[in-house]
């Protein structure tokens, strides 16, 4: 599947804020948007008004790139969450975060996103009991989602589930620590997703 590549703290000095794309560099000061809080390029420090078409795409390409998804993915989820009874904004977070890479990150078991997918992709979860190796795969609520007994030696898994003991899983999700398992006890709402994006202006970009 084609992804982005190119150097992702440029997309957080794009954006104008962490993104956290990169695993443990994030949290250091090694961060390239800690030392450099500006658009990258040479008239990066120069760039001041937005127009509301620019601020629309900003707000989406930020959601895009936190989540790690490519353009025609993350349209097909908004029109998913457009079909939806709510308001179809909160519906898309709700849907992003019910992937199976971001739940994994979100359990620790991953440093971001990323390599989250990278872990999926190997075959080191299951979903009730079977192997899911899809990313993408959208947990629900009364799904169990485990480490595979295989993995649980895996020197990655468990070197990112210490070293990311101190977060805390969100409510929507109940995590065995010991077992290394978790129940989705609910759907995502708004106000569990730490995501500082207005994505009612994602929805006025794509209404247009
Ligand atoms: Fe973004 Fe992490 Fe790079 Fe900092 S280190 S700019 S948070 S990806």
């Amino acid at each position: 599947m084609a992804r982005y590549t190119e150097a992702v703290c440029r997309l957080c000095r794009r954006e104008g804020q962490k993104l956290f794309l990169k695993g443990d560099r994030c949290y250091t000061d090694k961060c390239a948007y800690a030392s450099r809080p500006y658009p990258p390029g040479l008239h990066g420090q120069g760039r001041s008004k937005t127009s509301e078409y620019g601020q629309q795409l900003r707000e989406k390409q930020k959601a895009k790139r936190y989540y790690g998804v490519l353009e025609s993915q993350f349209r097909g989820y908004f029109e998913i969450a457009d079909k939806k009874p709510g308001r179809t904004g909160e519906n898309l977070l709700s849907l992003l975060e019910t992937r199976l890479d971001n739940v994994v990150y979100r359990l620790g078991f991953a440093m971001s996103r990323a390599e989250a997918r990278q872990l999926v992709n190997h075959g080191h979860f299951t979903v009730n009991g079977r192997k899911v190796d899809i990313p993408s795969f959208l947990v629900k609520p009364g799904m169990v989602i485990s480490v595979k007994e295989k993995s649980r030696n895996s020197e990655k898994i468990k070197a990112n589930t210490e070293a990311n003991s101190f977060r805390q899983p969100p409510g929507w999700l109940e995590y065995d620590q010991i077992n290394l398992i978790a129940k989705v006890s609910a759907v995502p709402t708004r106000e569990d997703i730490d995501l500082p994006v207005e994505e009612h202006l994602i929805v006025e970009l794509y209404s247009k």
